[in-house]
């Protein structure tokens, strides 16, 4: 499913440079480094300001703490996620209320817009283009400017993404992504960045990360110990970042392959949104019949799959402990979904025989 031993006998000698520069600089939290990569990915996503923190979770609780949400307040999102999303939420104080998705996965923002036209007290938001999806970032800013909600899009799997034309994580108020290190962009441990045009957003997300402090010493809010470690953020930015747009044309490369090549009426691919342009984080298929039956066969042929993801957010055990909301049109697709969906494998190390050899396998798969 993923290739991080190519990534590192790839990269060796330059990360060993970047960690190199970094020990020698002496400032290891919160210096150059770091300051050098938030404007190296703020210029990527074509927003002002950037604020690593420490992982994808902590970007998005950042988010809406520097957004004011409040103890009890409600947060729409999607059931179909990591379940980061949801925790974020929930460590934040919100109460997430799981809204459907449509056919490819994505919050259906038909019920999102009916449940915000019907319940005006929901001023919260978390978006998340899964797999790599876009979602419609017009409709987004539609409802971030006609109902003044908050949106903190969860971008840790649209690095690149865009949508009619415009990279994901520009509507948001706020936009978080993460550097966990099978992600498009990936660290070489944890890490995690938030996203913003606005300023006064910007410093509130760099307190919160920094035990609340505006100065040394002086501590104005309730903050975190999140920052990016200046080894990971050098990394980012003198290894990683420089090859993310050939990683994913390569990635791009390899989606169309699969679209052209996998013919076989019980591997139903999951299209992308029309708009979307898709940073192809994932290949999500759905299995017609048993999946684990699916899975028992690619693995006997050393393809790895994964699932994205098994259990709803709505219904993981430690839903027992927070409070959350299911909208009343229920979860059914996002159910559906669930069941059946597995990811194929797709990653910048996949050679020409790999996808070949992974296109193959699906055609010649039965289900019985
Ligand atoms: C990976 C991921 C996260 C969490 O990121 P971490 O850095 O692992 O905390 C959140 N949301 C989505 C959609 C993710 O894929």
């Amino acid at each position: 499913m993923v290739n991080l031993s190519s990534l590192w006998e790839n990269e060796r000698e330059n990360i060993f440079l970047a960690i190199d520069k970094v020990a020698k600089s002496g400032s290891w939290i919160l210096g150059n480094s770091l300051n050098n990569f938030e404007s190296a990915l703020s210029d990527f996503f074509k927003l002002k300001f950037c604020v690593g923190c420490a992982s994808g979770l902590d970007a998005i609780e950042i988010s809406l703490k520097a957004l004011n949400l409040m103890p009890g307040d409600r947060v729409i999102t999607t059931p179909l996620t990591a379940f980061a999303t949801t925790l974020a939420i929930v460590k934040a104080g919100g109460v997430p209320v799981f809204v459907d998705v449509d056919e490819c996965g994505l919050l259906d923002l038909d019920l999102v817009t009916d449940l915000i036209e019907s319940d005006g007290s929901i001023k919260y938001l978390v978006p998340v283009h899964l797999f790599g999806f876009a979602m419609d970032l017009k409709r987004l800013a539609y409802l971030r400017d006609t109902f003044k909600i908050s949106i903190v899009e969860d971008c840790a799997q649209s690095v690149g993404s865009r949508s009619s034309g415009i990279l994901t994580g520009t509507v948001g108020q706020l936009s978080a992504t993460s550097f966990y290190p099978t992600k498009n962009l990936g660290a070489f441990g944890d890490g995690g960045a938030i996203l913003t045009n606005d300023v006064s957003l910007m410093r509130s997300c760099q307190q919160i990360r920094d035990y609340g402090q505006s100065a040394k010493y002086v501590h104005d809010v309730i903050g975190m110990n999140s920052r990016l470690d200046d080894i990971q953020a050098e990394i980012l930015n003198s290894v990683m970042l420089p090859k993310l747009f050939k990683d994913n044309r390569i990635r791009s490369k390899i989606a169309s392959q699969y679209l052209d090549g996998i013919i076989n009426p019980d591997i139903k691919i999951i299209r992308q949104p029309i708009n979307s342009d898709s940073s192809w984080h994932l290949f999500p298929v759905r299995i017609n019949g048993d999946r684990d039956k699916f899975r028992n066969y690619m693995n006997e042929l050393k393809i790895g799959t994964a699932v994205h993801y098994p259990t709803l957010c709505n219904q993981q055990r430690a839903s027992e402990f927070f409070k959350y909301e299911i909208s009343p049109k229920g979860l059914k697709c996002a159910e559906k979904i669930s069941a059946s969906v597995v990811s194929i494998p797709l990653h910048p190390y996949l050679t020409e025989n790999d996808v070949a050899r992974v296109i193959e396998a699906c055609n010649t798969w039965r289900p019985e």
